[in-house]
């Protein structure tokens, strides 16, 4: 399915199998001599066959096309090794770039992972069906690292930066002044909301994604163009939904700990999903894992705000609350 959701701007809807997220938008816009396309799909072949039929409806030099990518995740940067040619620039951002070429980065993840309570039975299959690992690009050639206030000019349209931090460490927007477009990523979503989810202890994730969306509060926006189903208007009206959905979240993980000091995965099972399963015991293990992350996400955000107090217990990390 494509569609031109601004002049020369067209959309195309990658499926994601047996995901959640159903699909993915990847956009191409045409300029004059050159094409710049924003996000990709992930690495298997169904996203390649939709992304061929459209590159090929859409007259699509691949030869002549550079590429932004808003962040690290596989279903946004996932294709780019199939798609970049030797003469394709790719934009991206310092952060994520980093922890793409972190040399054990699942290692990492699967101690912090296991020190935040995920059983050891599950981790090791928990990595191998998790779709970051499974459907990822095989590298990264031709990088253009950008900042904040950076831009890229492609037929009329000139792009600036927007560095949004959050969803993941780099994660990166683009704003148009003049047509007044936001290329969101997954920092806004309208129908869905953005994974705020980390087992790393080192950073505070949802600290930095409520700040990334006050920045966007001031932005003259006339159309948000997201990463996942369809675009919208009133970015400020969602930005208030974002922040009101996480103050709730953040509500409930507190109360599951007024039950008593417990693991970011102890939490995470008696959390409310939005999920078709009976029971904790019957979400599918990446679901586990993002589930976790996300009360991890929530955890370090309390304890922040010095209102949860982390311990360390026989090799396991325990929260509960302050006082
Ligand atoms: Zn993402």
């Amino acid at each position: 399915m494509i569609d031109e959701v601004c002049p020369q701007i067209f959309r195309t809807e990658i499926p994601l199998p047996a995901n959640p997220l159903k699909a993915i938008n990847s956009y191409v816009i045409k300029g004059k001599d050159r094409f710049l396309m924003i996000d990709t799909g992930m690495n298997r072949p169904e996203c390649m066959e939709a992304m061929e039929a459209s590159l090929k409806e859409l007259h699509v030099d691949l030869e002549k096309t550079d590429f932004f990518v808003t962040h690290i995740h596989a279903d946004h940067l996932g294709l780019i090794s199939e798609l970049t040619r030797k003469s394709s620039r790719l934009y991206f951002n310092f952060p994520d770039a980093e922890v793409f070429r972190h040399p054990n980065l699942w290692e990492k993840l699967a101690a912090a992972a296991f020190l935040n309570g995920f059983p050891e039975d599950d981790l090791q299959e928990a990595i191998k069906r998790h779709p970051g690992h499974r459907y990822h690009t095989k590298g990264l050639v031709n990088l253009t690292l950008l900042r904040e206030g950076d831009q890229i000019q492609i037929g009329s349209y000139n792009l600036r930066c927007v560095e949004t931090p959050g969803h993941t460490r780099g994660h990166m927007c683009l704003y148009e002044p003049q047509a007044k477009i936001f290329f969101s990523g997954d920092h806004i979503l309208n129908d869905i909301t953005p994974n705020i989810s980390l087992w790393s202890e080192n950073d505070d994730p949802l600290r930095q994604y409520l700040k990334s969306l006050d920045k966007i509060v001031p932005y003259d926006i006339e159309w948000v163009l997201p990463g996942h189903r369809t675009v919208f208007r009133n970015h400020r009206h969602r930005i208030e939904e974002l922040k009101e959905h996480h103050e709730i979240r953040t509500a409930e993980v507190a109360s599951i700990l007024a039950k008593g000091s417990q693991t970011a995965y102890q939490v995470a099972s008696q959390m409310a999903w939005d999920i078709d399963c009976e029971s904790w015991d019957d979400f599918p293990l990446p679901q586990k894992w993002f589930a976790g992350g996300e009360a991890m996400a929530h955890l370090q955000y309390l304890q922040g705000q010095g209102k949860v107090v982390r311990e360390l217990n026989g090799g396991k990390a325990f929260f509960r609350l302050a006082g």
